[in-house]
């Protein structure tokens, strides 16, 4: 099971930034504790290029932040401040993805301690998303020839929106996104499938949701990859989430995903996604569940 991770992903952010950042610094330091992977599961994906960035961004939008170039409403919509290394660490995350993508086709499944940045769209960023990392491995991968149709199964708690506008038109990717039907953002876009959950919702309604819809959308749309956005903001304890999940529900929606990507031969690669808790540790539990479920299901 081969994770991405680079020194670059926790690149430290003025103070009002950092908790959140946080968890990508502590999240493999608890798996190697444990033993849920070893050093060797690790490697660091390089920048991505710029032929590859522009299958899914704009010339424009990317010049803008080469020269740094961004309105302040821009660079407010994206939520952190703007700098050159912010760019080189989307650049590394999308990257991760993207390599991630190629290690499932021969793994089976494999994860990114990042990602999962879905509100960006081809000319802008938003809700601390800079680049689409899932939409660019897809335009990626979909430009080879190296798959012919995409899942993009996104659960966290915030829309795609994202996801969902760029490949609006696209046959060759479906995009799912299972959120908060009052979350961030407020205007969604159309998703292939959106399904949007009442404020509070707890495990067993979401689950049986999941457990109904996710198999039969993999059997209608036979894709050859699935890109999977695992976002733990469904807790109950997450500040931003609003719906009511478990800890253990979590997980379980985890297994419930990877188990059906894995009972159909259908490679699957993870992307982190939210996750925003006053305990860094329930988030930092959270997240680990869904690489100890990786582990378990294709270990
Ligand atoms: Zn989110």
């Amino acid at each position: 099971m081969r994770i991405a991770f680079s020194p670059i992903y926790h690149y430290k952010l003025p103070p009002k930034h950092r908790f959140p950042m946080a968890k990508y610094d502590l999240l493999p330091e608890q798996l190697l504790y444990e033993g849920t992977v070893t050093k060797a599961s690790f490697f660091a994906p390089e920048k991505l290029t710029q032929q590859e960035l522009l299958l899914t961004h704009t010339e424009e939008f990317w010049r803008k932040l080469q020269a740094q170039d961004l309105s302040r409403k821009e660079i407010r919509d994206i939520g952190f401040p703007l700098s050159l290394k912010l760019v080189e660490r989307g650049l590394h995350i999308a990257q991760g993805t993207l390599a991630c993508a190629r290690y499932a086709v021969k793994d089976g499944v494999a994860l990114n301690i990042a990602g999962g940045t879905h509100h960006s769209f081809a000319d802008r960023g938003e809700g601390f998303c800079v680049f689409n990392d899932i939409a660019i491995a897809a335009n990626v991968l979909l430009s080879s020839g190296e798959i012919s149709k995409a899942v993009v199964i996104d659960l966290d708690v915030h829309q795609g929106n994202g996801t969902a506008k760029l490949f609006e038109h696209n046959p060759n990717v479906y995009t799912l996104s299972f959120h908060g039907a009052r979350n961030y953002p407020t205007r969604k876009m159309t998703s292939d499938l959106d399904l949007g959950f009442e404020d509070k919702t707890e495990d067993e309604f979401y689950l049986n949701e999941v457990a109904r819809i996710i198999p039969k959308v993999l059997d209608e749309q036979q894709p050859d990859m699935v890109f999977y956005l695992s976002g733990v903001d469904v807790l109950a304890a997450d500040k931003l989430g609003r719906l009511s999940l478990t800890t253990q529900g979590c997980r379980e929606r985890d297994r419930l995903v990877l188990q059906a990507c894995h009972q159909r031969n259908l490679p699957v690669a993870v992307s982190m996604g939210g996750g925003y808790t006053e305990r860094l540790a329930t988030i930092v539990d959270a997240h680990a569940n869904t690489f100890r479920v990786a582990q378990e299901v294709y270990g």
